[in-house]
């Protein structure tokens, strides 16, 4: 493909010996399932996060899924989240046999509003789960204030926002707890799935360090039933290395983010996504809106120049067949569902030069 949406690859080359040599380490030690490995990258992790604790486990999903087991959630219990995410927000909460309330977004950041939560909350809400969708954070004042309010807990999806900030707090580590994903095309991505919840409370880390190793404490007695939901030695190791890079990465994905919306300034068909105040966008993702019913046909083009582009999300998780018993219908959440019908993400950890070849396959349209 000319321009890929993610060329991983290539990203990796230049670390590729520190990687190898890390990936050695691991094998020749025989340590593969939690130890070393595991604790010094879960330390890594805290230290980048400014939290006190880090719990590695499997993935992103099962660190929603391990976060809310801790937290205690049951059938019946609510939980307020956004519709305009990944499957996972959504899928943990049902997992639980709780259910997912879902809320509109702010146009401008598709995160969650914040005005429009209170709303939502009922005697049976237990917690609020924004999503820091594309590398910006979600407005965590007004909803760290609407939780507190309410008594209920906040647990952050950053699971594509990890370095991401908010009034200079990191995402994931201004809630109750807080989650990242290093599936391969997050900022910080292992070579398989992997995943952490990042926490305060001393007291919700040690639980999810039980929950874990299916509540075995001490070994071979079960308080608690857990589950599998450990991460890789091997994965640590990896994630170790690529760490102390995040930053270089991040900045050229903010790079690349100013080229872009300064070769589309003046342009009316592409809407670029916009670093709102107090917030260091991170860009997992470079999600453009494309209107006048447009973006499938910029995708196309973008297809037969050999580009790489996605959508995210094509469909709501509110129209989801899977949740059509949550009682949802078209028209309950206008602004997620017109951005369904209008993003476009292009690829965004390139140079100014593909930028160009982008944009000018872009202004054909
Ligand atoms: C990727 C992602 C997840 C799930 O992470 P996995 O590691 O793939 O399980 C959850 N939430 C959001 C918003 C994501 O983008």
């Amino acid at each position: 493909m000319k321009i890929p949406l993610l060329d991983i690859v290539k990203m990796h080359a230049p670390i590729r010996g520190e990687l190898l040599a890390a990936m050695t380490e691991v094998l020749d030690s025989g340590s593969y399932i939690n130890g070393r490995y595991v604790e010094r990258f879960e330390t890594q992790l805290a230290e980048h996060a400014g939290t006190r604790r880090a719990v590695g486990v499997t993935s992103g999903s099962d660190a929603l899924i391990v976060a809310m087991m801790a937290l205690g959630v049951k059938p019946g219990d609510e939980v307020v989240t956004s519709a305009f995410t990944f499957f996972a927000t959504a899928g943990a909460i049902v997992r639980l046999g709780a259910k997912p309330v879902f809320v509109d977004i702010d146009p401008v950041t598709f995160n969650i509003d914040p005005a429009r939560i209170e709303d939502s909350i009922t005697d049976r809400t237990v917690g609020i789960m924004p999503v820091h969708l594309f590398g910006q954070s979600a407005d965590m004042d007004k909803i760290n204030a609407a939780a507190r309010k309410h008594g209920v807990w906040v647990l952050e999806d950053a699971a594509q926002s990890i370095g991401a900030l908010y009034k200079g707090r990191m995402c994931g580590a201004m809630g109750t707890a807080g989650t990242y994903s290093f599936f391969p095309a997050k900022n910080l991505g292992g070579i398989g799935d992997g995943g952490a919840v990042v926490t305060n409370d001393d007291e919700l880390a040690d639980k999810m360090l039980v929950i874990r190793e299916h509540g075995s404490k001490p070994k071979y007695h079960h308080k608690v039933v857990g589950g599998n939901f450990r991460l890789d030695a091997l994965q640590a190791a990896v994630l170790s290395v690529k760490l102390p890079h995040l930053r270089e990465w991040e900045e050229k994905r903010r790079k690349a983010a100013a080229t872009y919306a300064e070769l589309l300034a003046g342009n009316d068909l592409y809407v670029p996504p916009v670093e709102v105040r107090d917030c260091r966008h991170v860009f997992n993702q470079y999600e453009l809106r494309v209107g006048q019913g447009k973006r499938d046909t910029a995708a196309s083009k973008l297809r037969d120049a050999d580009m790489g582009h996605a959508i995210y999300y094509p469909i709501p998780l509110h129209l989801q067949e899977c949740f059509a018993g949550l009682g949802y219908k078209r028209g309950d959440l206008p602004v997620t569902e017109k951005m369904c019908d209008e993003v476009l993400a292009v690829p965004i950890l390139v140079d100014a030069d593909a930028c160009k070849e982008v944009v000018s396959v872009l202004q054909t349209v």
